[in-house]
């Protein structure tokens, strides 16, 4: 019962993942339908019942737009692993505030870069312009995506009747990027 269903809204936008006795509460209840289903079957006293894969409701999730956290992770991930000031990309980073948070500067999206360790020494509790250095990218808050919401909760090796329905894992997604060596290949036509 521990199965991850991914549940689609009724446009069939992937909209979260939920385990399989959540999804049979919604089905049961008349208020999604099946779209894919495992081989197994969940035995109870009463009945049995298929384990769905893919789920679409009956009506339509309006929600607010999920935020990405603020994290050391997911700056980096924003930042393609690239030192925003330097731009060398890969090896050791860290999380630089562009107004230093000793002169009031914030921990927000607006005001954090990925910044190698040499750059992040050399402009120290400076600013931008004092440390004479300049950002490749003003920084902003990244859009959540639906690898973001949805698939990086899920183990896509595993599963191939989830791929149709998540549009964006192709190979030019950034975020998708280490899903795509099996990606396309196993989309049904
Ligand atoms: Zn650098």
């Amino acid at each position: 019962m521990n199965n991850a269903v991914l549940v689609l809204n009724q446009n069939y936008e992937p909209l979260n993942v939920c385990n399989v006795r959540r999804a049979l509460v919604l089905v049961l209840g008349g208020k999604a339908e099946i779209l894919e289903q495992n081989a197994e079957v969940v035995t109870t006293a009463r009945a049995v019942y298929v384990v769905p894969s893919v789920i679409r409701l009956h009506y339509f999730i309006r929600r607010p737009r999920p935020r990405v956290k603020l994290s050391r992770r997911e700056i980096f991930i924003r930042d393609n692993h690239t030192c925003q000031y330097c731009g060398r990309r890969g090896g050791e980073l860290t999380v630089d505030h562009v107004i230093p948070r000793s002169r009031g500067g914030l921990h927000i999206w607006e005001n954090v870069v990925s910044a190698c360790r040499p750059c992040n020494h050399r402009k120290g509790g400076k600013s931008v312009a004092e440390a004479h250095m300049d950002l490749r990218m003003q920084p902003h808050e990244p859009r959540a995506g639906t690898y973001y919401t949805v698939e990086r909760r899920l183990d896509l090796s595993q599963r191939d009747d989830w791929h149709k329905f998540l549009p964006e894992l192709k190979p030019s997604s950034k975020w998708a990027s280490r899903h795509s060596t099996n990606g396309s290949s196993s989309i049904p036509a």
